[in-house]
């Protein structure tokens, strides 16, 4: 069986308003379901719980405090899993939520426990949805961007692919928001230093990495020998494509 990561951001799944995307996240748990049906082993690694926290809270703009950002974590993971859970019921498919901090993955016996409990709810052909916990974590505890999240998921479970869906085409050799000509970057077999300065930032208000850390995570799944494809997820449907080995996005190997 093959066994895929998945990484949806904050801009895939909110709209402009902050509220949830709900046509992207349905098409979302339909594919992921439907592959899922076909021998695959899917766990979902999400963002959005303070951007769908805020909006559903009627604050007029990301907090500034930890506290308050946190609260907003905690209303906005509830409304986050309450909306994949009614999807996915759709489509038959059970999910479950686990949130994690780095300091549960950086300890042994805890990590143990994670994977172990990963391994169970694959078992039993659960999607398992996987977000940092928010609403505990402080500032030298936590990854911080799901990006890495991510690949450390992916390292944790032993998965084949970690396939990012991000709100761009994929990575291009220069930061396409800040130039018209940066082209699409289709395989990248080596992270150099090129290729790390050319990753900026998160242009938009509610990504946090932004394509850096999307290097990061590349490196940590590469050298964990998990090939990682970044690519548009306003286009669920290219998951098919990717499982079928053609060129989507970018892949890093
Ligand atoms: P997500 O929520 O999908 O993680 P981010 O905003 O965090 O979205 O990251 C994607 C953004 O990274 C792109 O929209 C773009 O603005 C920015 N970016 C910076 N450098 C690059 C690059 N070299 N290639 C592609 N995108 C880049």
């Amino acid at each position: 069986k093959k066994r895929i990561v998945i990484k949806v951001g904050t801009s895939t799944l909110t709209h402009s308003t902050g509220s949830l995307n709900l046509r992207i996240m349905d098409k979302l748990a339909m594919v992921l379901s439907d592959i899922k049906k076909n021998d695959t082993e899917i766990i979902l690694v999400t963002s959005g719980s303070i951007t769908a926290g805020v909006s559903k809270l009627g604050l007029n703009e990301r907090p500034k405090s930890v506290k308050e950002r946190q609260a907003a974590a905690s209303v906005g993971q509830c409304e986050l899993m309450f909306t994949y859970d009614k999807l996915f019921s759709q489509y038959g498919q059970m999910v479950s939520q686990i949130l994690l901090t780095r300091a549960i993955t950086d300890n042994d016996l805890y990590r143990n426990n994670i994977i172990n409990t990963f391994e169970t709810l694959l078992t039993y052909g659960v999607i398992p949805i996987v977000n940092e916990n928010d609403t505990v974590a402080v500032d030298e505890l936590v990854y911080g961007d799901n990006d890495t999240l991510s690949a450390v998921t992916a390292k944790l479970v032993k998965a084949d692919m970690l396939i990012i869906l991000s709100d761009i085409d994929g990575f291009y050799d220069k930061n396409p928001q800040l130039n018209e000509n940066a082209k699409l970057v289709p395989v990248v077999e080596e992270i150099t230093l090129e290729i790390e300065n050319s990753a900026g930032d998160s242009q938009s208000l509610v990504g946090t990495g932004g394509m850096s850390t999307k290097i990061s995570a590349a490196k940590i799944a590469v050298n964990a020998g998990i090939d990682m494809v970044i690519c548009n997820g306003k286009h669920p449907e290219s998951l098919y494509d990717i499982l079928e080995g053609k060129q989507v996005g970018t892949i890093f190997r």
